[in-house]
């Protein structure tokens, strides 16, 4: 009975690759009885759950919704967090799959611990002008306008946007694109103080040890899926990151 933590795969057309090592690792290492929590930008872009009926995505999409399928159906319970690139997941993606769509933050009792669940994006607010994006777009009156449109000018959008966020992302310092400790420490705050902050979004895995108000925490990040992947794993009651090697095929 093993829970397991993955986030920022960014699967997409453009990296098969890393669609068929996670699919490779969904039937090698989760089992009927284990948890799974992907916790957000899992896909590279999505821009609505619509995406699944057209026919030139569906050689992507396909084996990730029976990958899927396969393990809810034995009986693994998989939750889905969005992240800033696949938010308009909705609960069409989630059924397809199975899936159950998590609240961000999510705050979970696991290996005895109180472990607060978020993406991370919202965390890094010296990103000023990303915050203020997050805002317009996380509205249900600017979702319901984005869905209206076709699909091919919402895929315009999301391939424009997608630019800007690199091109910020090369202009940007390091520290901004990072999580702010204010941030973090209001999080905590708010969550009454949790022994662990889990989170993705920046790429940098790693296990901090942290204090707020004199409450020591752990946070811990996830890692992207490149070469290898950084994932949380929880085995007999201890929390743990664990790196994969992702060779297609092992
Ligand atoms: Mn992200």
């Amino acid at each position: 009975m093993t829970t397991w933590f993955i986030s920022d795969l960014h699967l997409s057309a453009q990296r098969p690759a890393v669609t068929q090592a996670f699919l490779h690792w969904l039937k090698l290492s989760v089992h009927a009885d284990d948890t799974l929590y992907i916790l957000g930008d899992f896909l590279d872009v999505w821009v609505g759950d619509d995406v699944l009926d057209d026919a030139s995505q569906a050689p992507l999409f396909a084996p990730i919704v029976q990958g899927l399928r396969a393990l809810t159906a034995q009986g693994v319970s998989i939750f889905l967090m969005h992240g800033n690139r696949d938010f308009l997941i909705g609960e069409g993606f989630a059924h397809a799959c199975g899936v159950q769509l998590l609240e961000d933050p999510t705050l979970i009792n696991v290996a005895g611990k109180r472990v607060l669940l978020t993406h991370g994006d919202a965390l890094c607010t010296d990103d000023v002008e990303y915050q203020a994006f997050r805002r317009q777009v996380r509205q249900p009156a600017w979702q319901h306008t984005f869905l209206s449109q076709s699909l091919a000018a919402r895929m315009a959008f999301a391939a424009k946007a997608r630019d800007q966020s690199r091109a910020n992302k090369a202009t940007q310092s390091a520290q901004i694109m990072d999580v702010h400790a204010d941030a973090v420490a209001a999080l905590m705050r708010q969550h009454a103080y949790p022994d662990v902050l889990l989170h993705g979004h920046t790429h940098r895995p790693a296990e901090h040890l942290g204090q707020v108000d004199g409450h020591p925490y752990q946070r811990v990040v996830l890692g992207d899926w490149h070469a290898t992947a950084v994932v949380g794993k929880v085995e007999q009651d201890t929390l743990s990151l664990q790196t994969l090697s992702l060779t297609p095929r092992d």
